[in-house]
């Protein structure tokens, strides 16, 4: 039986190997030859090696006093702001800055980010507001995390695609199976959209004021908050603050009160 070493790229005799019960041949991927001159300069450059760990922990430990964190793709120090919150570290934060995350990610999907500006005259955000009001509803929504939500439902298809036209968003179609009931169309923009559209429309609202601006700060408030824990997207659960949890029920309430 013979194997061969990737440490010196030659064909030995199975014996020239140490043995390792949990490899499945039984015995270490590297000859004895190699086991050994790896142990020798290993011990010949020990003292080095301690000193560059230790060099290194101190290093860390610096920064980590004054709130930074050295990036290890610019090896540049960065306030810990500007590092993603991940679990797989032992500090909880990851290893790249967020401009070095932005870089690569750029590099690897080149997409730009969509313009989110709604181009709308006064008498258009006026309608739109009329219509949010009348057939719309204005909340916080909450899959993994909590989104904002306008939903317009209407069984003309006309008006549901013309909001789409000039806003953007998408359309739902929800047929009845009643003859004498006619199909539903939802329009519902994206949570970034709807924030958006809510600020343009908000003065014109009649009914749902209320709902806008509570919807709009909870957002504004939780985006600060994030900030403010250094970018922790993922750590931060706003539903467990007491402050954010009063104003999902607070919508809550006001459009119950709607409905009734
Ligand atoms: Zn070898
Ligand atoms: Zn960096």
């Amino acid at each position: 039986m013979t194997k061969r070493c990737p440490g010196c790229d030659q064909v030995k005799a199975l014996d020239d190997f140490g043995r390792r019960t949990v490899a499945p041949d039984g015995r270490h991927p590297r000859c004895f030859a190699c086991v050994t001159s790896y142990k020798v300069y290993w011990r010949q450059h020990r003292a080095e090696f301690a000193e560059k760990t230790s060099r290194r922990r101190m290093l860390v430990a610096q920064y980590k006093e004054v709130g930074m964190k050295l990036c290890s793709r610019c090896k540049e120090p960065r306030p810990i702001q500007a590092f993603l919150a991940s679990r797989q570290h032992r500090d909880g934060l990851g290893k790249w800055c967020f401009s070095c995350r932005r870089v690569y990610w750029r590099g690897v999907s080149p997409r730009p980010r969509q313009d989110l500006r709604i181009v709308l005259s006064e008498t258009e955000k006026a309608y739109i507001a009329g219509i949010v009001d009348g057939e719309g509803t204005v909340s916080i929504g909450f899959t993994s995390t909590h989104c904002a939500r306008v939903y317009v439902a209407n069984t003309n298809m006309k008006l549901i695609e013309w909001l789409q036209r000039r806003v953007g968003g998408r359309i739902k179609t929800v047929p009845r199976s009643h003859p004498n009931h006619k199909t539903v169309y939802y329009w519902r923009p994206s949570h970034r959209l709807a924030l958006v559209l809510l600020g343009e429309i908000r003065p014109y609202l009649v009914i749902k004021d209320q709902q806008s601006e509570l919807v709009v700060r909870f957002f504004r408030e939780r985006d600060e908050a994030r900030l403010q824990l250094g970018g922790k997207k993922f750590l931060f659960k706003e539903n467990l603050l007491p402050q954010f949890a009063s104003i999902v029920s607070d919508v809550r309430a006001l459009n119950k009160r709607g409905v009734i």
